[in-house]
């Protein structure tokens, strides 16, 4: 079996985000980039699966600008067979990902797609809900527990819901999206990393596929949250009542 892996490349975790002063998103050049974390776990995830027998390959798709390139080394780097970039420069929103990547599974035809759960620039939480919706498979979001039983063709994944965990059993092919606790994601080693340059990386375009990137949605404008104001320590509890109950009128 074929496992297919979604990869975006975001601005690093550790970066402090500065928002473009015309407010039409945040500042991107010169910004380190790196592979969006639950995607590193979705990829960990497959290589895993691999790695127990119970799949064959595992491709990396990135979807954006020439330089999803080097987020998609890593991930080679770090075990994928091969990659697919589809190269497309300006601002994509997830149904847009969503139907390019229906048109790769329907010409891959993975058993298993892993996506995070969330990209870490946009928090849009959306993509891996549509593609399900698209291919019309079976969905198990936020996984944080993944049993592939191939010879059922089934899967089951644990869920972390408010107050517990769920777990579902799905039928193969089936769509997962990764939460953080699921795994710890490991790191490219050196000959690994060297190995990952002769890896193929195959470009293709959204009209490669026949996807027509348009949005409904149009971004207004992108601002700072509100500074937080500094704390106070207070001397009493009867300080902090007064506080609350005159200042604050919460209680
Ligand atoms: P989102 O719905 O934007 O929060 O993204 C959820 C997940 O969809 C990400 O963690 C990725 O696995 C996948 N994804 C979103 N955008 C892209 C992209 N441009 N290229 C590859 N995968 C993507």
């Amino acid at each position: 079996m074929k496992i297919m892996v979604a990869i975006k490349r975001v601005i690093d975790y550790a970066v402090k985000i500065r928002v473009k002063p015309d407010k039409s998103g945040v500042e991107t050049s010169n910004v380190k980039m790196s592979m969006n974390p639950f995607c590193e776990i979705a990829l960990e995830e497959a290589l895993r699966i691999k790695e127990s027998g119970r799949a064959s390959e595992v491709v990396a798709v990135s979807v954006g600008p020439s330089q999803c390139v080097d987020t998609l080394r890593t991930g080679l780097a770090m075990g994928a067979d091969r990659a697919i970039h589809v190269e497309f420069p300006g601002t994509l929103y997830p149904l847009s990902i969503a139907k390019i990547f229906k048109a790769l599974v329907d010409a891959e035809k993975p058993g298993l797609l892993l996506l995070g759960k969330q990209a870490i620039d946009d928090d849009c939480n959306q993509t891996g809900q549509m593609v399900a919706g698209l291919l019309k498979w079976p969905q198990g979001t936020f996984a944080s527990k993944v049993v592939l039983d191939e010879e059922n063709k089934v899967v089951t994944v644990d869920r972390e819901v408010d107050g517990g965990l769920e777990t579902l059993c799905l039928d193969l092919p089936a769509v997962i999206t990764t939460d953080l606790r699921l795994n710890q994601p490991r790191y490219a080693t050196l000959p690994n990393i060297m190995k990952a340059k002769s890896k193929v990386i195959k470009k293709l375009t959204p009209q490669d596929l026949k996807v027509e990137i348009k949005s409904d949605l149009e971004v207004i404008q992108v601002t700072e949250p509100p500074k937080r104001k500094a704390g106070v320590i207070l001397s009493s509890v009867d300080e902090l009542i007064d506080r609350l109950k005159n200042e604050a009128r919460v209680i």
